[in-house]
């Protein structure tokens, strides 16, 4: 067995290239390595027997928890009757018809059609085309900038790359500026004017949004695109009235509105969508992760019935929509969808993010909302995170070299438990499966407080 373990580690460094990794570190075996073999619950377990509790669900996606038997069945079935049939041209599976079906009776109001890809950055690909196509239907073809927030995380593509406002994924590849812009973080706890209460600073994060607005030419953008809560940019839930006021600009300037829900969506804030928790009525909403729980790779854009009908209306002049991928609505994939979505109202883990989402949160600020070196503790439902500092009183960040985030993270780990070390700034994040309990939650907080004494004192 160790044998076979040393060998797994020795071809994974030679031959595995690994994404968002130090590539020469790895290769040449200077930081960690794990290969995890199975999972269970909110559990996994590696080669060498060492098991975690998953305080991250992977990256976010395994919503229902590792090791659902229901899950498998499901793939098995699929991949035993009908492994593969493409969507073009009207063709369809019954696992693809019925998950978008399940879809669309779970999304906010006013959503009309899914159409499915295989990753959240696919699928923010197509609604960029969508809103492009739109425009060009519309008779606007100067309306196509997209406007999405520092901090915002929408893929690591071409465009969505460029979308995505966080400078490692974009230094270095030349990934074309225009036609995106990017507006102001509502990251409540980094703003600039400590005075600004919530309301005011939405109404500023509005404000600046307008004017690159006019500063642009309104008859120029086209959308808006933004995270319900931002995710891998720190994990942050907007200040109250955020998106109330943001949308009030967006419709004075006839801009579409795009909610990422990669992780918000299926029930990880407590409620369906983070557009139902926020009062947010998008045009296009995307979803991955939670819609198979990442059991199959699995993506959609959710365009609204007012999308749609311009759309249809193109493609009747037009011609079919010169846009699609092989794997489009995979059977297997939608299979696993169809499972995964009963299992979350089978086990009500909607409501399950709600009990101990609270609790977790009220655990975290307990525990750490005192200590000298935890500057913020937030989050809404099953996501949440803690955000060190220096200086607690003038807010004063540690030195990025000190990487003590990624030092807590580790030391979580030496206890049993994976949190993530989110890559801009010293935050913690959380985002465990959604079956978590209390006792584990409980776990989860105990070795944060652990860690973040080990490091800090
Ligand atoms: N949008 C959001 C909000 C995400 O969090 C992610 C992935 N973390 C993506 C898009 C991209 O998804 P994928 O990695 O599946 O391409």
């Amino acid at each position: 067995m160790t044998d076979r373990r040393n060998d797994l580690t020795a071809w994974d460094r030679n031959h595995f290239f690994h994404p968002s990794t130090a590539m020469g570190a790895h290769a040449r075996g200077e930081s960690p390595a794990r290969t995890i073999a199975s999972g269970e619950g909110v559990y996994i377990t590696d080669t060498a027997g060492r098991r975690s509790l998953d305080a991250f669900g992977g990256l976010y996606c395994v919503n229902v928890g590792y090791g659902r038997q229901k899950i498998a069945d499901a793939i098995a079935e699929q991949a035993r009757s009908l492994a593969y049939y493409h969507a073009y041209a009207g063709h369809s599976t019954e696992a693809s018809i019925t998950l978008a079906r399940m879809i669309i009776e779970r999304a906010p109001a006013n959503m009309s059609r899914v159409y499915f890809g295989l990753s959240g950055s696919d699928a923010n690909e197509t609604n960029i085309k969508l809103i492009w196509f739109y425009n060009n239907i519309l008779g606007r073809p100067e309306k196509k900038k997209i406007i999405s927030r520092w901090r915002g995380y929408h893929g690591s593509g071409i465009m969505t790359g460029s979308l995505t406002g966080l400078e490692a994924f974009q230094k270095n590849f030349d990934l074309p500026r225009s036609p995106i812009l990017h507006t102001e973080a509502p990251y409540y706890f980094r703003r600039a004017d400590r005075s600004m209460s919530e309301e005011a600073f939405s109404a500023h994060c509005a404000e600046k949004l307008e004017d690159l607005i006019l500063a642009e030419g309104a008859d120029t953008i086209a959308a808006f695109v933004g995270e319900p809560i931002l995710g891998t940019g720190g994990i942050v839930p907007p200040p109250q009235g955020y998106w109330r006021a943001i949308q009030a600009v967006l419709r004075k300037y006839d801009i579409l509105l795009v909610a990422d829900e990669v992780i918000t969506g299926f029930g990880r804030l407590g409620t369906m969508f983070g557009s139902d928790h926020y009062g947010i009525e998008p045009d296009l909403i995307t979803i991955a992760k939670g819609l198979t729980s990442a059991y199959a790779p699995l993506s959609g854009s959710i365009v609204s019935e007012k999308m749609w009908n311009v759309l249809v209306e193109g493609s009747d002049r037009l011609g079919p929509i010169g846009h699609g991928w092989t794997y489009s609505a995979h059977p297997i994939c939608a299979a696993a969808g169809i499972a995964n979505l009963e299992l979350i109202d089978e086990l009500a883990l909607v409501d399950n993010v709600r009990v101990t989402g609270a609790w977790f949160r009220a655990a975290l600020d307990q525990a750490l909302g005192d200590h000298i070196h935890v500057g913020d503790v937030r989050g809404e439902g099953l996501m949440a995170a803690v955000e060190l500092v220096e200086d607690r009183d003038d807010r004063r960040f540690f030195d990025p070299a000190r990487k003590v985030g990624p030092a807590v993270v580790a030391a979580m780990l030496e206890q049993g438990v994976i949190a993530r070390a989110m890559p801009q700034g010293d935050i913690i994040g959380f985002a465990p499966p959604l079956c978590l309990s209390r006792e584990e939650a409980d776990q989860i907080v105990a070795a944060t407080l652990h860690a973040i004494r080990q490091v800090l004192g």
